[in-house]
C-alpha cells in the first residue's frame, strides 16, 4: 500500500516532468547541432554521421512521444472493452516484433468475459510498454507469458518474461521519470504505464528474480454488468 501511494506522489507534476524532458532533449539536439554545423562548413558528413543524426532525432521522438501521453489532459473517451480483444490487438501488432527478437507468446485467457470501461489506446499502450520491456530484457529470446483471470471484481492480468530480472535495489526506482537501466531507454514507459493504470482506477505490482524473469502484475476494475451476466458482446 505504501508502495502505491509513494507511485502516485511521484505521478503528479507534469511540470516536473517537462524540465526533464527538455534536459533530455537538449543532448541529442547538440549533437545534431554540432554534425549539422560541420556540414555547413563544407565538411562533408560521413554516412555513420548521417545514421547517427537519424538515431537522434528518434530518440527525441521517442521521448516527446512519451511526454505526450502523460502530458495529454486526462478527460479522455471511456468505452466498453473486452480486455481479452484490447490484449489479443497488442499481441497481433507486436507479434513481427517478438518473432525478430526470437520470442515466443504463451496467452491462456480465461472464458469468461472480461468487460472493462477502458480508454483504449491508452490501454494498448500500457500493454505495448510491458511487452517491450519483456522483449528487451529477453536479448537472445524466449517467452512472454500472458495470464488474464476475471474474479468477481477484478481481472487481473499477469505478463511474465524469463528475462534477466531487476536486482531488488532497483525496483523501487523503476517508475521514476528517467530511471532506465539501459543505454537507449527514455525511462518512461514504466511511468506511463503506472499513470494509465492509475486513471482506470487500478494497481500494478512488479515481482522479479534476476536471472529467472519479471512479472509484471495488473488489476483493473471489472464493470458489473459483465459480473451480473456474465459473458456479454462488447
Ligand atoms: P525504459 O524501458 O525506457 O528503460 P521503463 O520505464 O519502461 O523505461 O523501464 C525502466 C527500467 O526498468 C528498464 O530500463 C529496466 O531496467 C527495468 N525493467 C522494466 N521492465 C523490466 C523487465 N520486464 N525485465 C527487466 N527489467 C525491466
Ligand atoms: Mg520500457
Amino acid at each position: 500500500m505504501e508502495e502505491l501511494l509513494r507511485r502516485s506522489e511521484k505521478l503528479t507534476t507534469v511540470g516536473q516532468l517537462a524540465a526533464g524532458v527538455a534536459h533530455e532533449i537538449r543532448n541529442p539536439l547538440t549533437t545534431l547541432r554540432g554534425f549539422l554545423q560541420l556540414q555547413q562548413e563544407s565538411k562533408k558528413l560521413a554516412l555513420s554521421h548521417v545514421a547517427l543524426m537519424l538515431s537522434e532525432l528518434d530518440r527525441i521522438n521517442l521521448i516527446v512521444g512519451e511526454f505526450l501521453i502523460l502530458a495529454k489532459p486526462q478527460a479522455t473517451r471511456f468505452v466498453t472493452k473486452d480486455l481479452r480483444d484490447v490484449l489479443q490487438d497488442v499481441i497481433a501488432l507486436m507479434n513481427s516484433e517478438a518473432l525478430l527478437h526470437n520470442i515466443e507468446f504463451r496467452v491462456s485467457l480465461t472464458e469468461e468475459g472480461c468487460l472493462i470501461s477502458c480508454e483504449e489506446n491508452q490501454l494498448k499502450q500500457v500493454f505495448i510498454n510491458l511487452i517491450k520491456n519483456a522483449i528487451e530484457a529477453m536479448p537472445s529470446g524466449g517467452r512472454i507469458h500472458i495470464h488474464i483471470t476475471h474474479k468477481r471484481e477484478h481481472i487481473t492480468i499477469a505478463i511474465t518474461d524469463e528475462g534477466m530480472g531487476i536486482p531488488e535495489e532497483m525496483i523501487s526506482k523503476i517508475g521514476d521519470p528517467f530511471f532506465t537501466g539501459k543505454e537507449t531507454g527514455t525511462g518512461l514507459g514504466i511511468m506511463v504505464t503506472q499513470r494509465i493504470i492509475n486513471s482506470h482506477r487500478g494497481t500494478m505490482e512488479i515481482k522479479s528474480q534476476v536471472n529467472v524473469g519479471t512479472t509484471i502484475n495488473l488489476m483493473l476494475p471489472a464493470l458489473k454488468e459483465a459480473r451480473e451476466n456474465g459473458i456479454l458482446e462488447a
